[in-house]
């Protein structure tokens, strides 16, 4: 996924290629080759891009360079505004800033809810030059006058197809109203619906246009199975494969936040360190359990998808969807948690088939390929021994582990991929086929 050329041939600037070889990148990515020379042009942009694929070093570093160029006004106002969905992108992306710029005299400052506003305000009173805000906590500043727009040059829309799936459109549009007439527009998002074509059509005067990959590359670089287990089965399933695999650094995606907490509250109990991660926690406790499981010392986090959209752990090996998400776009986010910058991953989908068949189907058309089966003996159901729809009426209720379709003998269980007889299954790198291995 690497192009040929270096970061000083896209026309950086040293203090900003000193930055990039602390952080060791060796060669830009994709969307930076394309993005950079955009960025660094003035022109505005309209980009095509998923987490993972090195955006925000595309749209960071070129505003960077233009804000050490021309140094900030007396005022001290902001002259770049980032607008991201969730305060973890938010804290996310001002920490990529702040890396990038480590040698530049160049101040970023995160600005979203959860945490006081006063802190916040008082940290406004300095000289600023990059915003990276979530918009409702940026909406707070503007109305009590802690912040002021009127000298924005690069305005920036990061995953503005989520930020509309989270109802943001209005938030935006009051924002945009603030912003000074004359300014350099940027807009990423992963996926292209008619609103967000509309949004563009809005915001953005003659842009460039970059599409750095197929939409569903992420999908393409992660190994992905399912198993077809009874949603009340799932949990012993889940707790019977960390034990067997030993997976050490695990995302589980629960479709509730009330699912997530009761899931992380049942694994805790069965020894397996376990915590929830969801919009319903202060934003220190958040911090604080995202901080241990990047740190490895929580082997697994529970999230609902939106908590999880600013998650970025180097090579996390694996990521579980505990039920499928109604949206078969999300199936391509939360596998692309796992599998990132280059590397491999692997992706478990747990799907009741009488509950989100439907679903399945739905994600299996968008990433165009059949998702491998694995069967686990004692859980999964038998996909071929399955009536098309409904269960006959002598089968045992959903979850009834010891079925007839079932291995009666757990110490015997072995798991296979369905339909391909004598092949291995295909494991999870991290530790699976070698249980002395953690990872
Ligand atoms: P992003 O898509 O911006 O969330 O970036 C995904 C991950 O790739 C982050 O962990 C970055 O630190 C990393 N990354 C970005 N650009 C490069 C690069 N040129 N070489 C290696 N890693 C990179």
């Amino acid at each position: 996924m690497q192009s040929d050329l270096t970061f000083a041939a896209l026309g950086l600037a040293e203090p900003l290629l000193r930055a990039l070889t602390d952080a060791g990148y060796t060669e830009p990515t994709p969307i930076q080759a394309k993005g950079i020379p955009a960025v660094l042009g003035g022109g505005d942009l309209l980009a095509a891009a998923q987490t993972g694929t090195g955006k925000t070093a595309s749209f960071a570093l070129p505003i960077l360079q233009r804000l050490m160029e021309a140094p900030r006004a007396r005022n001290g106002r902001p002259r770049a505004l980032i607008l991201t969905p969730t305060r973890e992108l938010a804290a996310q992306v001002d920490a990529s800033v702040r890396s990038y710029g480590e040698h530049v005299a160049v101040r970023s400052l995160a600005i979203y809810g959860g945490v006081s506003l006063f802190g916040q305000s008082k940290a406004l009173r300095r000289p600023v030059d990059i915003i990276v805000a979530t918009p409702g906590r940026l909406l707070d500043h503007l109305s009590q006058g802690t912040l002021k727009l009127s000298d924005i040059e690069v305005f920036v829309l990061d995953e503005a197809d989520r930020m509309l799936d989270m109802g943001f459109i209005h938030d935006i549009k009051k924002i945009m109203a603030k912003l000074p007439a004359q300014r350099q527009n940027l807009l990423f998002s992963a996926t292209f619906s008619p609103e967000i074509r509309a949004l563009a059509e809005g915001l953005l005067h003659n842009p460039a246009s970059i599409e750095v990959a197929p939409r569903n590359t992420t999908a393409e670089r992660v190994d992905q199975s399912l198993c077809l287990v009874p949603q009340n089965a799932k949990r012993d399933l889940l707790i019977h494969l960390i034990r067997e695999r030993q997976w050490f650094q695990v995302l589980v995606f629960s479709r509730t936040k009330h699912g997530a907490d009761r899931l992380a509250d049942q694994l805790s109990r069965a020894g397996i360190p376990a915590e929830a991660l969801h919009g319903n926690k202060a934003q220190n406790a958040r911090t604080r359990t995202l901080d241990a499981f990047k740190r490895a010392r929580l082997q697994v986090l529970v999230a609902t998808d939106i908590a999880a959209r600013g998650i970025d752990v180097d090579q996390l090996p694996m990521v579980v969807n505990f039920e499928l998400p109604n949206v078969p776009e999300d199936y391509v986010h939360r596998i692309g948690r796992t599998g990132r910058a280059g590397a491999e991953g692997s992706a478990l989908s747990l799907v009741d088939p009488d509950a989100e068949g439907k679903q399945l189907r739905a994600i299996e058309r968008l990433i165009n390929r059949r998702i491998e089966r694995v069967v686990v003996d004692g859980f999964t159901v038998d996909e071929a021994a399955r009536p098309a729809q409904r269960p006959p009426r002598d089968a045992q209720a959903p979850g009834q582990r010891h079925s007839h379709r079932h291995n009666k003998n757990p110490a015997r269980q072995s798991e296979r991929p369905q339909g391909r007889d004598g092949n291995p299954p295909r494991r999870s790198r991290n530790g699976a086929g070698n249980p002395r291995a953690r990872g």
